[in-house]
């Protein structure tokens, strides 16, 4: 059982990095990899973790960009996390998010009794933040009863509480992945209310020659259709493709090794890895 999506509370998720590793083993997930958004934090001690549970473990991020004003996640999977121009960039865009956060309170502050420090307690120790966390302040100021209410009502994509968020372009999240030496892959492209159906053959070509890599289908956010449909669309682009459960703990229902990527996947992504450092192109 592999799963290549999964977050930690070093971003939105509420597990720590160990205590999702051994739930993941506990799940019977074999392989794992922690792609939190716009951070790796949590990477050694879930590595750590899988070592320890003898699972097999992929260093992961899950990056925020933008498409023609859309924002759309790409996953990289084996990225050296040690890459100096990675960790420059992932700190700049956190401070962006903080900034953001901060916007967001302020607008906010005008309709509901919330400050910034109250959403800093909520986010303590978390490194990467965003709207989940000022959702979890308004849950817990009474405001609504979970995450995904405040999503469909306060906080959604659209809210005029809720600026863009500053984001590198797809283009620029796939260099990054590629310098760091990983392997990029759109996740839930057509996922519901993400805004991103839009995305087509001809954009998943564009962002495949500068090095995208796979198209993420199995995914809880995907029909049986849309999974049929971009199974044929990553087939014809040349993307392989992936799957993974995208859990947050308690953050959403996702459960642990729900969706996952074929074996045979996992090796061709590792051959990739490979044929890449014998051919010098990762230090
Ligand atoms: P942000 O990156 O700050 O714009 O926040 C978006 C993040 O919120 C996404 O990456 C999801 O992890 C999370 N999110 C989006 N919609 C929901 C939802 N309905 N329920 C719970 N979490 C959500
Ligand atoms: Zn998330
Ligand atoms: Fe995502
Ligand atoms: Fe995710």
């Amino acid at each position: 059982m592999i799963d290549l999506h999964t977050h930690s509370n070093h971003s939105d998720g509420t597990d720590d990095p160990a205590a999702l590793v051994r739930l993941a083993a506990l799940a019977g997930v074999t392989t794992i990899s922690l792609t939190d958004h716009d951070t790796t934090s949590g990477l050694t001690e879930a590595r750590t973790e899988a070592t320890r549970h003898r699972i097999a473990f992929v260093s992961g991020i899950e990056l925020s960009a933008d498409a023609d004003g859309t924002i759309v996640h790409v996953l990289g999977h084996y990225i050296n996390e040690h890459s100096r121009s990675l960790q420059d960039r992932l700190r700049s865009l956190r401070e962006h998010r903080r900034g953001r956060a901060e916007e967001i309170v302020s607008r906010l502050s005008a309709d509901y009794s919330i400050t910034w420090r109250e959403v800093q307690n909520e986010a303590a120790g978390v490194d990467s933040v965003g709207r989940p966390h000022i959702a979890d302040t308004l849950v817990a100021k009474g405001y609504a009863r979970s995450r995904p209410e405040v999503f469909a009502t306060i906080l959604g994509n659209g809210s005029p509480y809720v600026p863009s968020l500053p984001a590198p372009t797809v283009e620029e999240a796939i260099a990054l992945i590629d310098e760091a030496g990983g392997l990029s892959t759109i996740a839930h492209v057509w996922g519901s209310a993400r805004g991103s159906s839009s995305i087509d053959g001809y954009m998943l070509s564009q962002w495949k020659s500068v090095g995208l890599s796979g198209l993420e289908v199995w995914h809880r956010e995907h029909s049986r259709v849309q999974r049929a449909q971009l199974l044929r669309l990553a087939d014809h682009v040349g993307l392989y493709t992936t799957g993974g459960s995208d859990y947050h703990g308690t953050g959403k229902p996702n459960q642990l090794g729900e969706y996952e990527t074929p074996p045979h996947v996992l090796d061709k992504m590792a051959a990739r890895v490979v044929q890449r450092v014998s051919a010098g192109r990762v230090s």
